[in-house]
């Protein structure tokens, strides 16, 4: 362990093996790092380009610590890595974000009221710990409004909404009957986030709002800087920004999900502790993209100038988009970033599309 910035050639550890870790160790490899990685799934997108690779369970401590032990510092791709695997890793390295960014964001309830204590707003919500608070929430929150896990959901899985109080047996059973939480509908005028890092000593970067489209849950494109914001508006994403960070004790990237309500300013939908879709535009537009900023962090330099120097467009490849690759490939104005997975599966990220403009 060592407490300055690691040397080139430190070693640093990356828990989970996807196509975030797969460009977090790019990046890191970019800096003269030797990035290994951590991962449960056999043959996963980030063992391919990592200068080693461990395949084992998240709760077989030996290896973790194994793992671990050979890391100058430890950081992860995902926010649902077990806190005991968190916990073994630290043992024996440095673990940057720390359990804490984990323990806040691992479960919608606990987030959102760290969110609300950090001085920034959220969508109502409301406990439904079991099936006998759902009436209750749905009174004090109105309708519609959707139900969500408190844990383990991501891309919208684990949400149902409700339209009338007739829908409400049924939301409980679609959620699979797990604790929860009832959020009121966001009026949003659009989907916007605020992707930071903060560094070793508390310095808050972030890059321009990006503006997200979804569907079906999943991220299609985001649109870089966001149109239309003005300079109140990012100020006040750079203020989120700063409390949720410092809030954490935060070291390395983060994304803050926002719902952009017109004149009722910005709430908090969600934060994610780790680099993020939205962010992806930044490793071709940015003087500093998401992926080399993080490694940074991490290894306690200097934070990178976030500073775009284009507009972007990003698309994602879901599924069978990514079938299109030689055609995209073809594109002078469109940059490709494949995962390198092996299969083409409905919903799967498999990759994304920068496309640039003059800013
Ligand atoms: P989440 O998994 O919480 O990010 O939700 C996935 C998507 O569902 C969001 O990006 C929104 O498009 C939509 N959504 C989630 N929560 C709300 C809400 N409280 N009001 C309106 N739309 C929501």
């Amino acid at each position: 362990m060592s407490d300055g910035p690691l040397a080139p050639g430190s070693t640093i550890g990356i828990l989970g093996g996807g196509q975030l870790g797969r460009m977090l160790a790019t990046a890191g490899a970019a800096l003269g790092f030797d990035v290994h990685v951590f991962e449960p799934e056999p043959d996963c997108p980030a063992s391919r380009v990592a200068a080693r690779a461990y395949c084992a369970p998240w709760d077989d401590a030996g290896a973790v610590e194994a793992f671990a032990a050979r890391c100058d510092a430890v950081t992860y791709e995902f926010e649902n890595v077990p806190l005991d695997t968190v916990a073994v890793a630290a043992r024996v390295s440095q673990v940057r974000p720390g359990a804490r960014s984990l323990e806040l964001t691992q479960d919608r309830l606990t987030e959102k009221r760290f969110i609300n204590q950090a001085g920034v707003a959220t969508v109502p919500f409301a406990d439904v710990t079991d099936r006998d608070d759902l009436g209750a929430a749905i009174a004090r929150i109105g309708l519609p409004a959707v139900l969500k896990t408190r844990r383990f959901g991501y891309d919208g899985k684990g949400q149902a909404w409700i339209r009338q109080t007739g829908d409400a047996g049924a939301a409980w059973t679609a959620i699979g009957g797990k604790p929860a939480i009832l959020e009121g509908a966001a009026d949003f005028r659009r989907e916007l986030s605020v992707v930071a890092a903060r560094s070793v000593d508390g310095e808050v970067k972030a890059w321009p709002l990006s503006e997200n489209v979804h569907g079906d849950g999943i991220l299609e494109r985001t649109t870089a800087p966001a149109p239309g914001v003005d300079a109140a508006t990012q100020a006040r994403a750079l203020e989120i920004a700063r409390a949720i960070g410092g809030g954490l004790g935060h070291v390395g990237v983060f994304a803050v999900e926002l719902f952009d309500l017109g004149p009722d300013g910005l709430v908090v939908n969600e934060i994610a502790p780790r680099v993020h879709n939205t962010g992806h535009w930044t490793m071709d537009a940015c003087g500093c993209g998401q992926f080399e900023q993080h490694m940074r962090a991490v290894a306690g330099w200097p934070l990178g100038d976030p500073s775009p120097h284009s507009a972007c467009v990003m698309t994602n490849l879901i599924g069978k988009d990514a079938l299109n690759w030689e055609q995209i490939a073809g594109d002078p104005a469109a940059r490709l970033h494949l995962y390198g997975k092996r299969a083409v599966r409905a919903g799967r990220k498999m990759g994304h599309v920068n496309r640039l403009s003059p800013l």
